[in-house]
């Protein structure tokens, strides 16, 4: 059934074009814009409104009124609830279509966004919507004659920042959350893949959310990113990106109003084959781990240690399963690997290029690895001449100080390294300044244990990865973030707490 309504989708940006257009500022429309490009081919699909500081606080103003004034802090949690219930099946009707413009903005194949993302929003929202009314406070049992309680109450507004890599599904992750507690939101989209984020909003208007409580704001992180977090009247930031810029949100807040701010950051995540793995099984999964949505997740296992036992075979084998990766239009079926998104660089550069930062950085990395002395196995250019395709690339003889072992490249490069025993890959995979996730490969209780015990990370996948439903908890150890987003955890970033403290009998003043 989607494959008719992807042929549509695909050829020109007909639908909801105009919605696309505007910025979300309590339901008002603003005008200045860039374009955003479709990077099969490089052509402009549409043109963004363009938000800046003064758009900023526009928006901040919005969600301030709308927090202070409601009704959307001061509705019954229940009331919150249905309008979250009524947007997840708005999104469930509208599936395909938000995969399509996943697709067409960020290059992801249309069938990962289609049976996955898509239906992985809508259980986000859902999870997050039953949470609204059980929100609780607690009684506390404290010495004396009082009776103690505790508020669990929303922070109030709400920035966040959200990347290019899963736009909706992080849009989920930061609004499900926040609107469940009833905080109101500025929510800035990355500026390679506004698009539905802003379809998304039109659909929570639809659902019933009040004016003024979600606000998107699409625009660039210079301008648009820093104004926001800078900003006086933002009282809790969220942002996911890299680690370089969470620095700079970090000492933005903290020069500002000491809003408190949780991260999710950048990764290098080892995925462990232990020698008594199942080879074919491991090599699968290792795969799946490094290539998933072009190599461009935040926790894609991109160091693969491998058992010196299984290191020749399990080389060979994931050779040869890079060179099986489908490459082609993210819009056919069965395609396993779509191109890099990119950027219009008409703002920045006189000669008005289309450019792609992260395409190129992706065939920098490749270059640095074949100049450290790793054994380029296969891939290591781009896919013809249109569009910003990179073959599914695999290097052998990694050693640990090289660019590819140590910093993120986020794209499809696989760079494995041998090693002897558990200790060894133990010390070597926490070597590293990240510590998202890891994963470990065995069929053994007592590695997977002590590995799973071992490792400094946030999540750690055994026999499996990416396993991603709304109730696991998610963030990172060392700079690969501050705070837990996801599943019960993710609430507390939203909620501040309050003791309230009452005599038990009147006091003898
Ligand atoms: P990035 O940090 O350059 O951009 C992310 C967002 O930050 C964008 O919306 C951008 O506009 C904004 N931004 C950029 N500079 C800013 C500034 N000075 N002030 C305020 N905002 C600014 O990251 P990227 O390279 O576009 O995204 C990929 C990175 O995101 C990778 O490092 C990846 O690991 C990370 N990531 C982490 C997670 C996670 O959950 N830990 C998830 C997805 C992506």
């Amino acid at each position: 059934m989607y494959s008719n309504s992807t042929t549509i989708l695909a050829n020109k940006p007909s639908i909801h074009y105009m919605l696309l257009l505007k910025l979300i500022i309590n339901e008002k429309n603003f005008w200045k814009t860039f374009p955003t490009l479709d990077p099969r081919t490089g052509e402009v699909i549409a043109h963004v409104a363009e938000g800046d500081a003064e758009d900023v606080n526009r928006a901040v103003s919005a969600a301030r009124k709308a927090f202070d004034e409601g009704p959307w802090p001061k509705m019954t949690a229940y009331e919150r609830s249905r309008v979250l219930f009524r947007f997840a099946d708005l999104i469930e009707k509208h599936n395909d279509e938000i995969a399509a413009l996943e697709t067409w903005d960020n290059g992801k194949p249309f069938e990962q966004a289609a049976k996955i993302e898509v239906p992985m929003v809508v259980r986000f929202f859902r999870y997050y919507a039953g949470f609204a009314d059980k929100i609780h406070g607690l009684t506390v049992p404290a010495d004396g004659e009082y009776h103690v309680q505790t508020l669990h109450e929303p922070i109030g507004v709400a920035g966040q920042i959200i990347p290019w890599n899963f736009p909706l599904l992080m849009f989920a992750w930061k609004v499900a959350p926040a609107l469940a507690c009833g905080n109101t939101i500025v929510l800035k989209t990355a500026e390679q893949t506004p698009l539905s984020a802003l379809y998304a909003a039109t659909l929570l208007q639809e659902a019933g959310l009040p004016p003024g409580v979600l606000n998107v704001v699409s625009g660039f992180g210079p301008t648009a990113g820093a104004s926001l977090a800078s900003h006086m009247d933002i009282d809790k930031f969220a942002f996911t990106g890299s680690t370089d810029t969470g620095k700079k949100i970090l000492e933005l807040a903290a020069k500002s109003n000491l809003k408190t701010v949780t991260l999710e950051l950048g990764g290098k995540s080892p995925f462990i084959v232990c020698e008594d793995a199942d080879v074919d099984k491991a090599v699968e999964m290792a795969h799946f781990a490094l290539f998933f949505n072009q190599g461009q997740c935040c926790c894609s296992g991109s160091r693969t240690f491998v058992h010196e036992k299984v290191y020749d075979e399990f080389l060979e084998k994931a050779k040869a399963r890079a060179e099986r990766r489908l490459v082609g239009d993210p819009f056919k079926g069965g395609i396993e690997q779509g191109p890099q998104p990119h950027l219009h660089f008409l703002r920045f550069c006189i000669l008005n290029q289309i450019d792609s930062v992260q395409f190129k950085k992706i065939l920098k990395y490749i270059d640095y690895g074949v100049k450290a002395g790793a054994k380029l196995e296969t891939g290591g250019e781009r896919v013809g001449t249109k569009g910003f395709y990179i073959k599914p690339t695999v290097f052998s003889d990694v050693q640990d100080d090289m660019p590819i072992a140590c910093e993120e490249i986020f794209g499809p490069v696989q760079t494995i390294l041998k090693y002897k025993d558990l200790n060894e890959v133990i010390r070597r995979a926490n070597n590293s300044r990240y510590g998202l996730a890891a994963g470990v490969f065995t069929q053994n209780i007592d590695t997977a244990n002590t590995l799973a015990r071992a490792l400094r990370v946030g999540s750690v996948f055994i026999n499996c990865y990416y396993i991603f439903d709304a109730p696991i908890p998610f963030g990172g150890y060392k700079m690969s973030g501050i705070g837990r987003e996801k599943g019960i955890y993710g609430l507390s970033n939203y909620l501040q707490v309050k003791a309230v403290v009452t005599p038990l009998k009147n006091p003898a003043w």
